[in-house]
């Protein structure tokens, strides 16, 4: 059980990270929810989060794409057992009408928001003489495809910062590790399947097995609660050894 544990998940009013609090609060963890925003909704997330599964749930508003609000969530939150780096955004453009902007904050949410959480964490979770932090990487840390390079490139990063992590923890009972799911069914992904089929002039069914899942040889979406999953066993004494390593939930998409 990680009751009397800490979990703070970065972007987590949506999608994966949403369903990484719910599954780690089920196991018995207290819970920081974290996005950009500070609307009412957001704070009814942690609310219900604390109901359904009897733990503390908080919403802590901070910023990925701002270092100082990356370190100021951890401090915020006051205990950090089980950092999870989530948030994460997607453009979609060939290199050289790659939008500047886009990549600046791409880099910054999908992977520098990482460094400095993981920067802020360490003492904490030294302090307290155990850890996990557990990066929601991609198969696009571990594969390419064309018109994200931004994404691939932070995505990649994403996996060697969780290598170094993993060697300077190594002694101190703090684990670090990446999930690198294929396509999972978020609101984000659900919500581009009516407007492809459009434009492809297919079915939905057909966008999703012919775009969305071609690179997926199982041909099904990994779920938020099988993501939620793999980080509560991450969390969980058997996996005290696995550090610095990637765990694939992508139907086969790497084994190719
Ligand atoms: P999502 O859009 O449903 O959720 C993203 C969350 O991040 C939201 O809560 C959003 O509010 C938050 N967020 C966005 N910008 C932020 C910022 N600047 N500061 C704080 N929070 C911010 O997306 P998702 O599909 O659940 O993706 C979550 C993570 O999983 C991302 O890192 C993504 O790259 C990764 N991932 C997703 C898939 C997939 O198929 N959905 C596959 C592989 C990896």
């Amino acid at each position: 059980s990680l009751e009397g544990k800490t979990a703070v998940i970065t972007g987590s009013t949506s999608g994966i990270g949403l369903g990484i609090a719910h599954e780690l609060a089920r196991a018995g963890a207290d819970i920081v929810v974290n996005s950009f925003s500070d609307t009412e909704d957001d704070h009814a997330i942690a609310e219900s989060i604390a109901k359904e599964h009897g733990v503390k749930a908080r919403y802590i508003q901070a910023d990925m794409s701002k270092a100082e609000d990356c370190r100021a969530l951890i401090e915020k939150a006051g205990a950090c057992d089980i950092l999870v780096n989530n948030a994460g955004i997607q453009h979609v453009a060939p290199i050289p009408d790659f939008p500047i902007d886009k990549w600046n904050a791409i880099i910054a949410i999908n992977l520098s928001s990482a460094f400095h959480t993981t920067a802020a964490a360490l003492p904490v979770m030294r302090k307290a003489g155990w850890g996990r932090v557990i990066n929601i990487a991609s198969a696009h840390g571990l594969r390419a495809s064309p018109f994200k390079v931004a994404y691939v490139a932070a995505k990649h990063g994403v996996v060697g910062m969780t290598k170094v992590t993993a060697l300077e923890t190594a002694k101190d009972k703090i684990t670090c590790n990446a999930i690198c799911p294929g396509y999972v069914k978020t609101p984000l992904v659900e919500a581009q399947i009516p407007d492809t089929a459009k434009e492809y002039d297919m079915t939905e069914a057909e966008v999703i097995e012919k775009v969305i899942l071609a690179k997926q040889p199982s041909k099904e979406f990994a779920t938020v609660e099988e993501i939620g999953g793999i980080t509560a066993f991450l969390c969980s004494a058997a996996a005290d050894q696995i550090t610095g390593t990637t765990i694939s939930v992508d139907g086969g998409w790497t084994a190719q």
